[in-house]
């Protein structure tokens, strides 16, 4: 269906990268053969690293012509396979495109290429007092374009929301090698429909970003992280939703199992606090009045002891907090470390239900015969539920995987929820789009997939079944 990428092609791609910008030997392909998906790996025939959309524009013409797919790629942090070349052909890497353009300070806007890691980004603008609040704990590694193409959230998102929600303007270039720009330094505009919004976690299926512009709060000035252990899981889940239910409105409010918290120790290589505990709440609440906040973390102290937590440590100062988000940071370094296959899941569902998906992951391990560690934004509503494989032969655990994920996925729709938050429907969850959003719909989404890409050259066999 695709064509090979031969010499001819690949003399064209040096003509308008440069020699060293395209990569064939096996040794240079190989980090370019997965992203951070357990198990997932495909050998894609050249790496082009480009530097502006004029390149890319070239490239995609070059693509649509000779009918060669082309997955574009920024951090390779993804865990659902996105960047991966599972159907060949050219993986298109921005990590060249990696500048902070500008920071607009009379309009609150930053200006940036796609190829720019999130954590530069944050503080490019913390030093001018401003916040840019998405903040994937993989924000040391992963990329800009990588988190607008996913759609990225994290722990903040409780308060302030994912990085759609901060996408202003973009520059894009379509699979046809138009480049388009879409929106701008523009608080509101409803010119037509929102094709910005739509290329948002679209996972560089539809276009390639090549330039944003988010919008930028002022930097909270005061913050505070509480550390709470419960003897019962149930009790931690219990706490998010009645935490939600006040009103509170914390900026972060993160969930781990005792398996977890022991796991990180081995990575971090200091004891946890609270390290028996069943599970553990990491809350954060920042703002500008220490009277508010005050306020605020007395009522989450005691929304947390009513339901019965041990504890309630209080880091008021940046080390202390640092140390404990050190390890929340580094959860699936340490799932991994501790088990090296796993297969984790990302379902969301509304943030009072909770406690009945916790419950029901518990009733699907047993089920299953297959442990289950649980870790993630609970004030999200977002659980990452990770499947270890353990001592389980190859055997058993190919044949628990496929019927575990199912029955985790329609448990979270039967509470309302969805396959995933933040990680994405990518290689690994497209079979099961249908069940998640239905027939109908996904034939609306093979619709747009068509207008924008008819050859079907933009990071083929991803999201749609
Ligand atoms: C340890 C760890 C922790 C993580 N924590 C979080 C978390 O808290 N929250 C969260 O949301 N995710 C998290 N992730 C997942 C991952 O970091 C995010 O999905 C992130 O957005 C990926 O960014 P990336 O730059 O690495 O993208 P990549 O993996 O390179 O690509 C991701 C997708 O974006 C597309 N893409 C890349 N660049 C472009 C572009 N310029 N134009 C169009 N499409 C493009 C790719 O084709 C692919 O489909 C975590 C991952 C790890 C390994």
């Amino acid at each position: 269906m695709y064509k090979s990428v031969d010499r001819e092609i690949l003399d064209e791609l040096v003509a308008i990268v440069g020699e060293d910008g395209v990569i064939v030997d096996a040794e240079g392909l190989e980090p370019y053969t997965h992203d951070e998906t357990v198990g997932l790996q495909a050998d894609p025939e050249v790496v082009v690293k480009v530097q502006d959309a004029q390149q890319i524009a070239q490239i995609m013409k070059l693509a649509s012509r000779e009918r060669i797919p082309v997955v574009p790629r920024a951090g390779g942090q993804g865990l659902s396979g996105g960047s991966v070349a599972t159907c060949g052909g050219i993986i298109l890497s921005v990590e060249r495109m990696n500048r902070v353009l500008e920071i607009d300070t009379d309009n609150l806007m930053v200006t940036v290429e796609p190829g720019v890691i999130t954590g530069d980004l944050r503080r490019a603008v913390e030093a001018e007092g401003l916040f840019y609040p998405p903040d994937p704990a993989s924000i040391d590694s992963c990329c800009i374009g990588g988190n607008l193409a996913e759609g990225a959230g994290g722990p903040g998102a409780v308060k302030y929301g994912t990085t759609k929600d901060y996408v202003c303007g973009l520059e894009a270039v379509l699979p046809s090698g138009d480049i388009v720009q879409m929106g701008g330094k523009l608080v509101k505009n409803v010119t037509g429909y929102r094709l910005m919004d739509l290329l948002v976690g679209s996972e560089g299926t539809l276009a390639i970003v090549t330039k944003i512009i988010f919008r930028l709060l002022p930097l909270p000035q005061l913050r505070v992280d509480l550390l709470v252990p419960y003897d019962d899981f149930r009790a931690a889940a219990q706490t998010v939703s009645d935490i939600i239910r006040l009103r509170v409105v914390p900026t972060a409010l993160e969930f781990m199992e005792r398996d977890i918290v022991q796991a990180c120790e081995a990575v971090t290589e200091e004891k946890a606090p609270y390290r028996d505990a069943a599970a553990q709440l990491l809350i954060t609440i920042d703002g500008n009045h220490q009277d508010q906040i005050d306020a605020d973390m007395e009522t989450v102290a005691e929304t947390c002891l009513d339901n019965g937590a041990i504890d309630v440590l209080v880091a008021r100062d940046r080390p202390t907090s640092d140390r404990l988000w050190k390890a929340r940071r580094l959860i699936i370094e340490a799932i991994n470390h501790a088990c090296p296959v796993n297969h984790m899941e990302d379902v969301v569902v509304p943030r009072s239900r909770i406690p009945e998906l916790l419950e029901g992951i518990q009733e699907i391990a047993q089920t299953h015969s297959v442990r289950i560690w649980n870790f993630g934004h609970a004030g999200d509503g977002n659980v990452h539920v990770t499947l270890m494989k353990d001592e389980l032969d190859d055997e058993a655990w190919e044949e628990i995987v496929p019927p575990a994920r199912e029955a985790i996925y329609r448990l979270a729709l039967s509470l309302g929820g969805q396959l995933t938050a933040e990680h994405g429907i990518g290689a690994t969850r497209r079979g099961y789009l249908p069940l998640a959003v239905g027939e109908a719909q996904v034939q609306l989404m093979r619709g747009i997939k068509q207008t924008f890409d008819p050859h079907n050259i933009l990071n083929p066999a991803k999201i749609l079944p």
